[in-house]
């Protein structure tokens, strides 16, 4: 089995799972069934779960999982999750002595105010921050912290796996390509995506130096994107203004 690989659940999550030896660690299960088929078919035990941000989708499968495996649980500090054992804060490391694993936490605020990010065997389990060619919703945080948010992810190093919390890859190129569409890395990008997904196949995960070059959330401050936010609302403005206004046609598109 593949140290990091993704678990399909619910209508479009996924389920991360990074394991080696006999132990595993789930992010974001939002349902205990499909990591408890996995494990044991994999002979493997829970070590640990660990949690981006308090939405169900991400967290509905701590009780069952507990009950059956007794892992540890970490989450934000910050949200009111119940059932985490051990609170987390950005700069704070998660670490896992049963699958040789040290995660490092990143606070991503946008999506949530308390949204983390983890950091381990160079992936990046970003939750509902980062899509591929996308971004999260803006529920909780500020476009602004978002756009922060992001801002950082974009400056981990570029080879590092992007896993994404949800398969919205393909809706997310089509927007995409009415932004950026002579983009040729995108153009290429949507292709490959088709075939993965006509095959039944995740799009993830991604890499930090893809997104950087066709994720136009990434991208506000590119010509090409500036000019795209200019033709739709006749004046485009600085970094932030066209970050927010992408994010709103994204919403309304
Ligand atoms: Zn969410
Ligand atoms: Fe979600």
């Amino acid at each position: 089995m593949e140290p990091v690989q993704p678990i399909a659940a619910l209508q479009d999550n996924y389920i991360w799972m990074l394991s080696r030896g006999s132990h595993a660690v789930v992010v974001d299960p939002g349902d205990a069934g499909p990591v408890i088929r996995c494990l044991q078919q994999e002979r493997l035990h829970l070590a640990g779960i660990l949690i981006t941000h308090h939405h169900l989708d991400h967290r509905g499968g701590i009780p069952e999982l507990c009950a059956r495996y007794r892992p540890r649980v970490y989450g934000p500090h910050a949200e009111n999750i119940p059932g985490i054992t051990h609170p987390l804060a950005s700069g704070d490391t998660a670490q896992f002595p049963e699958l040789d694993l040290t995660c490092e936490v990143l606070a991503v605020p946008g999506h949530t105010r308390g949204h983390l990010a983890y950091l381990g065997w160079e992936h990046l389990f970003c939750g509902d921050t980062l899509f591929s060619a996308g971004c999260g919703r803006i529920f909780e945080g500020t476009p602004a912290e978002m756009k922060d948010s992001l801002g950082r992810l974009a400056e981990l190093p570029e080879t590092t796996e992007v896993c994404c919390a949800h398969e919205y890859t393909e809706d997310n190129l089509r927007f995409a390509l009415m932004v950026e569409p002579a983009n040729p890395i995108l153009q290429k990008w949507a292709e490959e995506v088709t075939l993965l997904r006509a095959r039944g196949r995740p799009s993830l995960p991604s890499t930090i130096a893809l997104e950087k070059a066709m994720n136009p959330f990434l991208r506000s401050s590119e010509p090409s994107v500036v000019e795209a936010v200019c033709r739709r609302r006749g004046s485009a403005g600085d970094p932030l203004s066209v970050f927010t206004a992408l994010r709103k046609w994204k919403d309304t598109f």
